[in-house]
């Protein structure tokens, strides 16, 4: 099935949205990006796309770190991508990537001075880590500290650190890499949060972790609250913890809740999902779908009126 993009101001075949190889963005990571979902409701033939709000802030608040200037109102981003979902038309889950980068056809490393464009494609996608249960490795790379390329930024130039964990754990023979905050604490995985269980506590890195503040691991903080009457503790997790850990799940929008089976060849728990993991796992699933009245806020109907 043909899909479109939204570039250049305009709607067009995916395939005919193409930028010049003089692209600053393609030179220096000169771009923040986004991933939302669209999660298909079978039942009711719909496609409700997760929090797209949130995600088009967090691509503002990254924009103006970048000094990258946007065109659009988030009220616009958000117009346009349920407008080319719809002429997509995809009857699947899909993933809805929005860019606003450097198109300038200049070289030379800086962000003053530049133009900037954004673009937005649609393409169909099912789980990320395409596993019931993850099996990780602590990464030998760190994340970088604020000072170096802030990790609460999206932005595609420090993917780069990302890729080197990530490739370094498959290579291994793992499914995901967990890497550390400069200061040797718990960060992130390659492309999610991460939260672990300890005597029926929920704990997660703090934003000081180096961390990108995620809108899964938001959704978590809040579900687990409200349904499971669960605080969730921020605060610095030590390796060893993880390794001592009852449960762990890594979250994200492509991973959504993403149970961890076993850490540097150790078991988490026994091994097997988790009882707060699973539960989370179920109220998550029927929330982003639009199956859960009390959170259809967060989801935006795309087909029909
Ligand atoms: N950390 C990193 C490094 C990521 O790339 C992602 C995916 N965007 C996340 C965490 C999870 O963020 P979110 O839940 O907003 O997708």
């Amino acid at each position: 099935m043909p899909s479109y993009a939204f570039f250049q101001g305009k709607f067009m075949p995916l395939e005919e949205a193409k930028i010049g190889i003089m692209t600053h963005c393609i030179h220096y990571g000169t771009a923040v990006f986004e991933g939302i979902r669209g999660n298909w409701n079978a039942e009711r033939k719909q496609t409700y796309l997760f929090r797209m709000r949130e995600h088009y802030e967090r691509l503002v608040q990254g924009c103006r770190v970048l000094q990258i200037k946007l065109h659009y109102t988030v009220d616009e981003m958000c117009e346009k991508t349920v407008e080319l979902v719809r002429k997509c038309g995809f009857e699947e889950d899909i993933y809805v990537r929005p860019v606003a980068y450097a198109s300038s056809q200049a070289l030379g490393v800086r962000l003053h001075g530049l133009e900037h464009d954004f673009f937005i494609f649609v393409i169909p996608w099912g789980p990320y880590l395409d596993v019931e249960k993850a099996r990780c490795s602590v990464s030998s790379w760190r994340r970088p500290e604020d000072n170096v390329i802030p990790p609460q930024v999206k932005a595609a130039g420090i993917y780069i650190n990302n890729a080197l964990a990530k490739t370094e754990a498959v290579s291994n023979g793992f499914d995901e890499a967990i890497m550390l905050a400069p200061d040797g604490h718990v960060s992130e995985g390659s492309g999610e949060n991460i939260f672990i269980v300890k005597d029926g506590k929920l704990i997660t890195p703090a934003s000081y972790s180096n961390i990108l503040i995620g809108i899964t691991r938001n959704t978590v903080i809040e579900l687990a609250e409200k349904e499971l009457g669960l605080v969730t503790i921020q605060r610095p997790i030590d390796r060893s913890e993880l390794y001592n850990a009852d449960e762990c799940f890594l979250t994200g929008t492509a991973a959504h809740i993403t149970p961890v089976a076993e850490i540097d060849r150790r078991p988490v728990g026994n091994g097997e999902i988790g009882p707060i993991t699973a539960k989370l796992q179920e109220i998550y699933a029927r929330v982003i779908r639009g199956n859960h009245p009390k959170y259809m806020h967060w989801c935006t109907p795309v087909y029909g009126k």
